[in-house]
């Protein structure tokens, strides 16, 4: 899964929860005590289960040894995932919070919702994509003899179940985010694109319910208490975006509303390594107009200082690499959001100045129309 996490204190953080465990390629891996549930559930399956079934007379001790090895590589599973989220919405410029492993798996927090469908589409499907690339292996190792390979089945099994239910069309689960991908594209509204996957991600709740009643009737009660709990997380989750969408504006609201007055202006011989210092690391998907001798001539983002090597940031200035104005659409406090956003779909731009007549006035970025109509 991958969610949106809002900025809020670091002590109160509530996705900062359970334990450190450590940080991989800059993003922090947080472990939920309720992991060491799932562990133990697992390591119990399979050595009291599933093991003496498929390779039979070895000692208790071996099983046991080997489930718990197996529940750890399960483990690692579940955060190979989630890196393939996290990796993707870095890939994307989002920055991404931390990876929590619980009692459901496990959730990248990304900073924000990506600014386009496609975007929004592939840090989505890179989860369940690569849980399927891991049963294929694992699947390919199961013809290993007695427990190894006893255990790459199981192993290829849980990580096929793994990108199954997590293509389930209910938000907040991938599926339902590449579904929320699929309507936004063809509804061109990430708001209604997010109550509706929402509304299917409540009704996927609801079957939940009903199937673990179902479960409950047959006398599988445990089962069945499971489904009832992620019902209700799902349940949770889904309504909690539902309501984040109310309000908003129309795509005839003007420009005007979402504009950003206050953006730093970048001074064309600036040296990059000042620019980052100074205004990029705290901003680091913001675009900054640059003026030279007080005319807008350009704008720069990190994507032209990214493409410098470091070593050079202190003699390269900001206007021998920044992108000039022609790059980017001229568009006026007064049209439409509507209009302002297929304007930067033409141009294949994430941010543009806004101009009142002539006058620059502000910036506006493509998230600031997407998220709010
Ligand atoms: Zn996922």
């Amino acid at each position: 899964m991958a969610r949106f996490a809002n900025r809020v204190p670091a002590g109160a953080d509530p996705t900062a929860n359970g334990w450190r465990a450590g940080e991989i390629g800059g993003v922090e891996v947080r472990v939920n005590p309720s992991l060491l549930l799932i562990a133990l559930l697992v390591t119990f399956t399979l050595a009291v289960g599933v093991f003496p079934r498929e390779v039979p007379r070895l000692s208790g001790l071996i099983y046991w040894l080997f489930g718990a090895l197996t529940a750890a590589v399960f483990i690692g599973s579940i955060l190979w995932h989630e890196m393939a989220h996290a990796l993707l919405a870095i890939r994307y410029r989002i920055p991404v919070k931390r990876i929590v492993l619980h009692l459901f798996g496990g959730v990248a927090y990304i900073a924000r919702d990506p600014e386009r469908p496609a975007h929004e589409f592939w840090i989505a499907i890179a989860g369940p994509l690569s849980s399927l690339t891991l049963a294929f292996v694992f699947g390919a190792l199961g013809s290993l003899p007695d427990l190894p390979g006893a255990a790459c089945r199981w192993l290829a099994l849980i990580n096929l179940t793994l990108a199954l239910f997590n293509l389930l069309p209910g938000f907040p689960l991938d599926g339902g985010r590449v579904l929320r991908a699929a309507l936004w594209h063809f509804g061109g509204s990430y708001r209604k694109a997010t109550r509706q996957a929402s509304r299917v991600g409540q009704g996927m709740a609801a079957l939940f319910v009903g199937f673990a009643l179902l479960l409950f009737l047959g006398g599988y009660w445990f089962n069945a208490l499971w489904f009832v709990l992620i019902a209700s997380f799902l349940y949770g989750t889904a309504s909690l975006s539902y309501r984040m969408t109310l309000g908003g504006l129309t795509n005839e609201a003007p420009l005007r509303r979402v504009l950003r007055y206050n953006v730093p202006l970048i001074d064309a011989r600036l040296p990059l390594a000042l620019l980052a210092w100074r205004y990029m690391d705290h901003a680091p998907d913001q675009a900054f107009p640059v003026l030279r001798d007080g005319v807008l001539v350009g704008m720069i983002s990190a994507a032209q200082t990214d493409a410098v090597p470091r070593l050079e940031w202190g003699r390269v200035h900001v206007d021998d690499v920044m992108l000039p104005l022609s790059a980017f659409p001229i568009l006026l406090v007064s049209e439409t959001l509507e209009r302002a956003k297929a304007q930067l779909d033409a141009y294949n731009v994430d941010h543009a100045p806004v101009f009142e007549g002539t006058q620059f006035v502000g910036m506006v970025n493509r998230r600031d129309i997407v998220y709010r109509t």
